[in-house]
């Protein structure tokens, strides 16, 4: 393993010359009284430059990322985010904002924030944003708390069931209990999609919405959307759209038409900020007439001349977030949609699903595709043909890292066995994608060939195989010289 900066520390080393100090007056009482100052130095690591510079670009190498190669995690639109987004935000005049600032001190990233806030309602067709929530999770939450103030609003207090499909992301669920609601698991139908007479049966005066990810976690979109839009709504409940994924919509379906009254958007997915190192990200939530009244304040409002924030709703639910939100991932998402443009936008999406369904007419050949139709912007494979030779859908994941790739989200969703979910995005050629097609199918000969290669795997990573179930049981993040304790 890689030594520690500490461990690596050489005393007297340097990767700085200063003028040296009048150390007497530094440490007189006068600048700072003793019972302040340190008694003893500071354990800091010394080192010559080049070996700071050895030491991190080392680490870096260790980690995975998009500027190596595809990254194909489904649900997660791992695409390359483009480098000018990053030189954007960080300009000094984002960055060394003061969220503190008078209105007429901060029009530009008022403006900023108004127009991005325009630009998603445009993109979803819906009347009401806010730009506070710091990830998708938060964005449920808020979009739950939003139907909840609507239908107490109106004296509906018995609406306390959020229907939920089970090919649904993990946190719709986990939203929904913390926002205070019940969840009733909606079966799928054999071919992927919510079952529709199901869901007829569950809905009654109890309910107070269904939260729905269209395209959703199988690939597929869910084409009976306005019939289950209508069924909600006939029984008085809300429709929430999970729009984590808008990679497959963009200029090309307008979630508000699907008969949605509130969704949630990654901008962090499909806007442009890189993710999976546990953020920053950003949710912002997008909504009808119907729960426009209810969203956090401030609202930010434009007059024609002056922005500013407008704190007078009188029902809204608060505020989700400190002061307005992840501003910086804001700034990326604005640069981003400005450089693409309501075409480049549609284009997006279009190379998005037509990448998707590229890669999945190779890997069907092989692999077993439970839902058989063309894909949208990701698609489900598994494991399953691979069985009948002693390797899991892990050791195919584990095997791919070998070839310098990323492997696919596996074992989700939960509604098939040894789940592949595969997302190439838009932004790789066809020259990657042939790449890791011949990777794929070079792994499912092996699993017929040389099955042990694939259990044993991954061999060329830094870490080999870990036991996932000891590392999340007993995790510790400390360090310890020698053997880790437990
Ligand atoms: C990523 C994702 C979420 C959660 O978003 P976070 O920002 O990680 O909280 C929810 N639903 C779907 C479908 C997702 O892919």
């Amino acid at each position: 393993m890689e030594k520690l900066i500490f461990e690596k520390s050489v005393k007297g080393r340097k990767a700085y010359s200063l003028p040296s100090l009048n150390y007497e007056e530094f440490s007189s009482d006068k600048l700072l009284p003793s019972n302040l100052r340190r008694a003893s130095e500071l354990n800091l690591p010394e080192l010559s430059e080049v070996e700071v510079v050895r030491h991190f670009v080392k680490l870096s190498k260790l980690n995975y990322c998009i500027e190596d190669n595809v990254y194909p995690l489904g649900s997660c639109t791992m695409k390359y985010n483009p480098k000018v987004n990053e030189k954007v935000a960080s300009f000094d005049g984002f960055t060394a904002l003061h969220p503190h600032l008078d209105e007429d001190a901060c029009q530009g990233a008022l403006q900023l924030m108004y127009e991005l806030g325009e630009s998603l309602k445009k993109i979803t067709g819906f009347s009401g944003v806010t730009l506070q929530p710091a990830s998708g999770s938060q964005g449920e939450l808020t979009g739950l708390l939003l139907f909840r103030a609507y239908h107490q609003d109106r004296g509906d207090t018995k609406r306390t069931k959020i229907l939920i499909p089970d090919s649904a992301h993990g946190t719709n669920p986990a939203s929904s209990v913390i926002a205070g609601f019940q969840v009733v698991t909606i079966k799928s139908d054999p071919d992927g999609r919510v079952n529709v007479d199901e869901l007829r049966k569950y809905c009654d005066d109890t309910t107070a919405g269904f939260m729905l990810t269209n395209p959703n976690t199988v690939g597929l979109f869910e084409k009976h959307i306005l019939e289950i839009s209508e069924i909600i709504h006939n029984c008085g409940g809300l429709m929430y759209l999970d729009g984590a994924n808008l990679n497959a919509l963009l200029g090309i379906v307008y979630p508000a038409d699907m008969g949605f009254d509130c969704m949630h958007i990654n901008l962090h997915k499909t806007f442009s900020t890189p993710h999976g190192g546990g953020g920053p990200g950003s949710g912002p939530v997008c909504v009808n007439d119907k729960l426009a009244p209810y969203l956090p304040v401030p609202q930010i409002t434009f007059d024609g001349k002056k922005y500013s924030f407008n704190y007078n709703l009188p029902k809204t639910i608060g505020k989700v977030h400190s002061f307005f939100g992840n501003f910086l991932v804001f700034v990326r998402a604005y640069s981003y949609i400005l450089m693409n443009g309501t075409e480049g936008l549609k284009q997006i999406s279009k190379a998005s699903i037509i990448n998707a369904n590229y890669l999945l007419s190779k890997l069907k050949e092989v692999y077993f595709q439970p839902f058989k139709e063309y894909c949208m912007h990701e698609f489900l494979i598994t494991g399953d043909n691979q069985k009948k030779f002693g390797v899991t859908t892990k050791d195919i994941a584990k095997r791919i890292l070998d070839f310098g790739f990323y492997a696919p989200t596996i074992y989700f969703p939960l509604i098939v066995h040894e789940a592949m979910l595969v997302e190439p995005t838009e932004t790789e050629s066809k020259e990657r994608l042939d790449e890791y097609a011949s990777v794929m199918l070079q792994i499912a000969k092996e699993a017929e060939s040389n099955p042990e290669i694939l259990l044993t795997a991954p061999h060329n990573t830094p870490v080999r195989r870990v036991d996932d179930a000891r590392a999340a049981r007993l995790i510790n993040v400390n360090y310890f010289k020698g053997e880790a304790k437990e």
